[in-house]
Order: C-alpha cells, then structure tokens, then sequence
C-alpha cells in the first residue's frame, strides 16, 4: 500500500473538513435525514428539504477541499433551490472537490434529537451515505444523541448534524 505525499512539508495528501446544521421542526413538513425519509408528526423546516445530514456533510467536504460553504454555492434566497433535494448539493460538492483531485475517505456524523428515536435508521442512513459518497459502508459512521431534555434539541424545537470526513488526493 502507498500513501500519496504532498510536496509541500512531506505530509500525508489529506484533508479534513467539519460541517454543521440546525433546522426548526415544523408541522407540515417531512423528515428526511441523510436522503431517508422518516415517518415522524414533523419534519425540519427550511428552504430546501432542509436535509441537516446531507447539509453537514456537504458542508464538511467543501470545507476540506477548499470550497466555502454550502451557502456560497446554493443562497436559501436562490427560488431555484426551493424545495430542492439536497442530494443535489451533495452531488455538486463531490463533483466540486473531484475537480481539484480530492475523493471521500471516510465521514463520521452526529444527529442530534430529542426524537423520534432513530434506531435501526440510524444504519439506513449510514448506508445512504455510502452510497452517495461511492464508500464501503464500514467508511461511514452515523451517531445519533439527544438533548437530555435541556435546550432547543432537547425540547425538540430543532435538530442538528456535525460531519467529519477526510479527503484524499485521487
Ligand atoms: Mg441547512
């Protein structure tokens, strides 16, 4: 096996990127958490499918390649994104990053909600994400914590997600 080294300071050709998102729990909206819909009495409100998975995780790979933010390239002001997939923002940072060398080598995310309990859920998201990040499954990790009652997650006002993923050179 071989790891590929930068030429500037003799390191590993990696990089890390962290994404984070919070959206309000509404009536009258569904829940989709990391391209899967869940059967829940509300969903997250935002512009697009307000998805805060794959917003993390789109967040963490522009963030580890260089590539601003999930707002730069999709304003919430845009019409064009209203109501979007957010597998299409996904797609385009994965494409934006593929561009300048850099592919997925492994994404650890968090979930954080005060309900419905995830469960099993937990692992068809996982596997989700694998596939939209062209990953074995055992490179991709989903957690899920409550708010213990305290706070807007606890409350369940809201939900949020924080991603971790590497990139590596080719
Ligand atoms: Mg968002």
């Amino acid at each position: 096996m071989t790891t590929n080294i930068s030429s500037a300071g003799g390191l590993p050709d990696i990089r890390v990127g962290i994404g984070h998102d919070t959206h309000r729990l509404e009536i009258q909206r569904n829940l989709i958490l990391g391209g899967i819909a869940f059967d829940h009495a509300r969903g997250l409100a935002g512009h697009s499918d307000a998805d805060i998975v794959l917003h993390a995780v789109t967040d963490a790979i522009l963030g580890a390649a260089g590539l601003g933010d999930i707002g730069d390239w999709f304003p919430d002001g845009d019409p064009a994104n209203f109501g979007a997939e957010s597998t299409k923002f996904l797609a385009v940072a994965l494409e934006q990053a593929g561009k300048l060398g850099w592919r997925p080598g492994n994404l650890d995310v968090i979930i954080f909600a005060q309900e419905p309990k995830l469960g099993p859920g937990k692992l068809a998201i996982r596997d989700n994400l694998a596939r939209l990040l062209c990953l074995e499954s055992d490179r991709v990790n989903v957690k899920a914590k409550t708010g213990e009652r305290v706070g807007h997650i606890g409350r369940a006002e809201a939900m949020s997600c924080q991603a971790v993923v590497l990139l590596v050179r080719g």
